[in-house]
């Protein structure tokens, strides 16, 4: 991993061609080009993607112990386009106490019974979290927006319906994800930018193989028709609904490796400006853990070491001493 470069300057640098200014007039596809710009190997796509999941699972650890700030990850994409291979990927390195999924389908009678950002708000994940939306609010200018009956079925009133609803659901959203902001929560907003072709092959390659038959359904092929209309769809919702305060960020989706490095370098990049820290301990609780250091090395059985753990650390530190001098240093290996 030593070639790898992660630092923060070097994500930040890596990423900016994925962000859409807020203000910017997005159009689809002819802003954001599917297939990346850069090719990296599948070598090195691997070898960025450890070191990338090494960090978020560090940064989700301070995340956690700061109990300050909450992460929520918005994916929304096309079918086909690699949401659930992201979240599996991304997420692998990380403790699974600390993060949630969500996947919102057709909504449920219950939930049509309520106003739309209801069931998104009842999965917000709490402080020291990270949820992630496969699929998400922006269901509800997208799906809804390319077919009319849908909204037509969602129990509003009548006048709410009619002209400027979209612009009023981008206000809303913005609203509701500024509150948000303000009290805490993160949002990470990614796009899986796939071209029409791209995901030709991949509903071929799920109806060629019967391991991923159960991935396609004839629903599929039947939104696919409506491409153009959901190409605009996400291209005013880029336009209109990308912030100061949660911007989205275009991952160009046609090839598998480079979308999880860049989704996770995203993500990286929104824990790293966060920058969550380990709470610090004040003198009292340090004096306190003294006392009780005093007590447990107190307990130590005939023959054993005091303190077990401070006595392994010092062997160690002994052991490389004594490797850097033989070696020069070289070959040491961080504990
Ligand atoms: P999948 O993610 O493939 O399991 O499919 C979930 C389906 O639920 C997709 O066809 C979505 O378009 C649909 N869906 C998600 N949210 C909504 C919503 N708010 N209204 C209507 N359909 C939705
Ligand atoms: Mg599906």
């Amino acid at each position: 991993m030593a070639d790898v470069d992660i630092r923060p300057k070097r994500i930040a640098e890596f990423i900016e061609p994925f962000y859409v200014k807020p203000g910017r007039r997005v159009r689809l596809p002819a802003d954001f080009d599917p297939s990346g710009t850069r090719k990296v190997s599948k070598g090195q796509a691997k070898e960025i993607l450890a070191a990338g999941v090494d960090l978020l699972s560090e940064y989700q650890d301070r995340l956690a112990a700061q109990d300050t700030y909450g992460v929520v990850i918005v994916l929304q994409a096309m079918d086909a386009a690699g949401k659930d291979g992201t979240i599996k990927h991304v997420m692998s390195g990380v403790n699974p106490q600390g993060v949630t999924v969500d996947s919102f389908k057709v909504p449920s009678a219950e939930e049509l019974d309520h106003d739309y950002l209801w069931r998104y708000q009842r999965e917000l994940p709490g402080r020291g979290h990270i949820g992630i939306f496969n699929r998400s609010h922006y269901e509800e200018v997208l799906v809804v927006r390319v077919h009319p009956q849908i909204l037509a079925g969602q129990k509003l009133p009548a006048k709410m319906k009619g002209r400027g609803v979209w612009q009023r659901r981008f206000r809303e959203i913005n609203d509701w994800e500024r509150y948000l902001t303000d009290q805490g929560f993160v949002f990470v907003k990614l796009f899986l930018n796939l071209s029409k072709e791209e995901q030709r092959r991949r509903f071929l390659a799920r109806i060629d193989r019967p391991e991923k038959n159960w991935k396609f359904s004839s629903n599929d092929a039947k939104e696919r028709a409506f491409w153009d209309d959901y190409q605009k769809a996400f291209a005013d919702m880029l336009s209109n609904t990308s912030t100061e305060w949660a911007p989205w960020w275009v991952i160009p989706a046609d090839d598998k490796p480079f979308a999880r490095v860049a989704a996770a370098a995203v993500i990286a990049n929104a824990l790293i400006q966060i920058d969550p820290k380990y709470p610090k301990v004040g003198k009292e609780q340090l004096a306190d853990l003294q006392v009780a250091k005093q007590t447990l090395e107190g307990e130590a059985p005939d023959g054993a070491a005091p303190d077990p753990y401070e006595a392994e650390v010092e062997e160690k530190k002994a052991g490389d001493d004594g490797d850097a001098k033989g070696k020069k240093g070289k070959g040491r290996k961080k504990g």
